[in-house]
C-alpha cells in the first residue's frame, strides 16, 4: 500500500540526535512527509549508527552541540527563514533552541524540555530547582515574548504529548457514556469546563511496558526501552505532579511552588523512588513511578478553571509509569548502588521476544469510576508496523510525526503544548501506529486493596485523594 504523504516541510530538515527515537523517527518521515532529502541533516556526535544514515541519504553532521557552537552550528543550516528542527536528543538545551528558532524563523519540536549538562546530576542546585516546573515556566515566559513567532512545540512525543490527545478523545468518550450532551469544546476552557462538568478529580498518565528480552540482563547494566540517560535524568529528578483542587493532604515531603500558574507540587524524594497505586488494562492495579514529567504539569495548568493556587477546579495529575521488567532490575540496582550505571542497552526490536506498552490516560473520581483510555502495542505489531523501533518507541515517533505534520500545517503558533494542538488532526496522523486504542472503565479505586496491615496515611471519606494513591 502506497503510505499517505501528510504534508510537505519546505526548506532545510534537521534532526537533532540519532538515539532509540531518532532512529525510529527517519523511517516514518521519510515515508510520510514531503521533503528535500539533499536538505535533510541529521545532528548526532555518535558515529555509530553513519551507515544507516548513509543508507537512508541523509547527511550526517558528526558535532556534539554545545551552549558555545549551538548557534554556528544551527544557523548555517537555515539560511532563509525556511525548515524545521526536530530535537530528539539529550543534553542539549531546549530553551537555546528554540530562541534560536525564533530568531531563525524556523519550525521546532522536541519531546522533553532538556537542560544543558550539569543540571541533573552533580549540581549544587536546590531540589525545588531540579524540577520540571521551573523548567516550564521559563518555556512559557519564552515563548510569551514570541507570540504568532514561528510554531515551537515544547514536549511532544508520547508522554509528555500523544497522551494529551488521547485525553480529550477520552473526555468526549466519557460524555458519550455518561449521557452528557456535548459538542466538541473549541478551546481551553471549554475543555476544562467539560472535565471539570464530568466530575474528573484526577488523571494518570499510566502505562505498563511488559517488553522482554530472551538474554539476562546482565549485572551491572542499565537496560531500558527507551533512553537510559533519559530515565535516569528525569528518574533522579524530585517527584512532581499536578495538584487538584480537591487534594486536602500535602503527602509527606511534599512542597508547593510560589510562582507562576502554582499547578504542581513537587515531592523531596526522586521519582523512581516514589510509587503510587495504579490501573492498567492488561496488569489491573498496579503500582507506579512518579517519575516527573511535563504533561502531568501542563494537563492540570490547562484544565484549571479559575487560577492561582485555590482554583475553582483543577485535577490532579502525575505520570505512573511502570517500566518494563528489566528496567525495574535495573532501577533496583542503581538505587542500592547509588552509582550511574557503566552500561547502558536499550532493547531493539530484535531482541525483544514478547510484550508490549500500554500506554494511556485513567481519568478517576467521575460517575463510572475510573476509565483508562490508550494505546495497547504489541512488539509484533510494532516490528510489523515500522522498522528500527520497539512498541515504546513507536508510539513516541509517530507522535513526533503526528507534532511535524501539524507544525507545518500550523506554521505560525508560536510556542505550544500538546494540550493547544488539534488532538484529532494528531490522532489521525497517529492511530495507524498505536494497536488498538481501547477503552476501560474499572470499579478500582487505591483503597480497594490492602494486603499489608500496616499503618499508612490514608482518607477513607474519599478515595480519590493523592494519600490514598501514594504507597509508603
Ligand atoms: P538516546 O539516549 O537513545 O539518544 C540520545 C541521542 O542524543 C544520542 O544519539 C546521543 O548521541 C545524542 N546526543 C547526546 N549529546 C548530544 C549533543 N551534545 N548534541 C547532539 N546530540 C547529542 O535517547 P532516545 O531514546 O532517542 O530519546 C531521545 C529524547 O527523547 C530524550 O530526551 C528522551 O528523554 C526523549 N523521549 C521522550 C519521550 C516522550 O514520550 N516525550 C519518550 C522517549 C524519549
Amino acid at each position: 500500500m502506497t503510505p499517505v504523504r501528510h504534508t510537505r516541510i519546505d526548506g532545510p530538515l534537521v534532526m537533532i540526535g540519532f538515539g532509540s527515537i531518532g532512529r525510529g523517527t527517519l523511517p516514518l518521515i521519510q515515508r510520510h512527509i514531503d521533503h528535500d532529502p539533499a536538505t535533510f541533516t541529521v545532528i548526532e556526535p555518535d558515529g555509530t549508527h553513519a551507515g544507516m544514515l548513509a543508507a537512508a541519504g541523509v547527511r550526517h553532521l558528526q558535532v556534539a552541540l554545545t551552549p558555545q557552537n549551538l548557534r554556528e552550528v544551527i544557523a548555517a543550516l537555515f539560511p532563509d527563514r525556511r525548515g524545521m528542527i526536530v530535537n530528539l536528543s539529550v543534553d542539549v538545551g531546549s530553551l537555546d533552541l528554540m530562541a534560536l528558532c525564533q530568531e531563525l524563523g524556523v519550525l521546532y519540536l522536541d519531546t522533553v524540555i532538556e537542560p544543558w549538562p550539569g543540571f541533573y546530576f552533580g549540581s549544587t542546585v536546590p531540589n525545588a530547582e531540579r524540577t520540571n516546573y521551573p523548567l516550564r515556566e521559563e518555556m512559557l515566559a519564552l515563548g510569551r515574548r514570541y507570540p504568532g513567532g514561528a510554531t515551537a512545540i515544547s514536549c511532544c512525543g508520547a508522554n509528555p504529548g500523544m497522551v494529551s490527545w488521547l485525553l480529550k478523545e477520552a473526555l468526549l468518550r466519557l460524555a458519550a457514556d455518561t449521557g452528557l450532551a456535548t459538542e466538541t469544546p473549541q478551546d481551553r476552557a471549554g475543555w476544562a469546563r467539560l472535565m471539570q462538568t464530568l466530575g474528573v478529580r484526577g488523571v494518570h498518565v499510566a502505562e505498563r511496558d511488559t517488553q522482554v528480552s530472551a538474554r539476562a540482563r546482565p549485572v551491572g547494566t542499565f537496560v531500558n526501552t527507551w533512553s537510559v540517560d533519559g530515565l535516569l535524568s528525569e528518574g533522579y529528578q524530585p517527584a512532581e505532579l499536578g495538584w487538584g483542587s480537591h487534594e486536602r493532604t500535602m503527602p509527606p515531603q511534599g512542597h508547593g511552588f510560589d510562582f507562576g500558574s502554582r499547578c504542581a507540587i513537587w515531592i523531596d524524594r526522586p521519582g523512581v523512588d516514589t510509587r503510587v497505586r495504579s490501573w492498567c488494562p492488561g496488569a489491573g492495579p498496579q503500582s507506579g513511578l512518579v517519575v516527573t514529567h511535563n504533561e502531568a504539569l501542563s494537563i492540570s495548568d490547562y484544565y484549571t478553571v479559575g487560577a492561582g493556587a485555590a482554583p475553582e477546579f483543577r485535577p490532579t495529575c502525575l505520570y505512573a509509569y511502570h517500566p518494563s521488567p528489566d528496567t525495574i532490575l535495573s532501577l533496583h540496582e542503581v538505587n542500592g548502588a547509588g552509582l550511574l550505571p557503566e552500561h547502558k542497552h536499550i532493547l531493539t526490536e530484535d531482541e525483544i521476544v514478547a510484550g508490549g506498552d500500554d500506554l494511556g490516560v485513567l481519568l478517576y473520581g467521575h460517575a463510572k469510576g475510573a476509565l483508562w483510555y490508550g494505546s495497547r502495542l504489541t512488539i509484533d505489531e510494532a516490528r510489523a508496523l515500522a522498522p528500527h523501533q520497539n512498541a515504546t518507541g513507536l508510539q513516541v515517533t509517530s507522535a513526533v510525526l503526528a507534532a511535524m505534520v501539524w507544525a507545518a500545517e500550523n506554521p505560525r503558533r508560536g510556542f505550544v503544548e500538546a494540550d493547544e494542538m488539534d488532538h484529532a488532526r494528531c490522532l489521525q496522523v497517529q492511530r495507524p501506529y498505536l494497536g488498538r486504542i481501547e477503552a476501560h472503565y474499572t470499579g478500582w479505586t487505591p483503597l480497594s486493596h490492602r494486603i499489608n496491615r500496616f499503618a499508612e496515611l490514608r482518607d477513607d471519606s474519599d478515595p480519590w485523594q493523592f494519600i490514598n494513591f501514594l504507597l509508603p
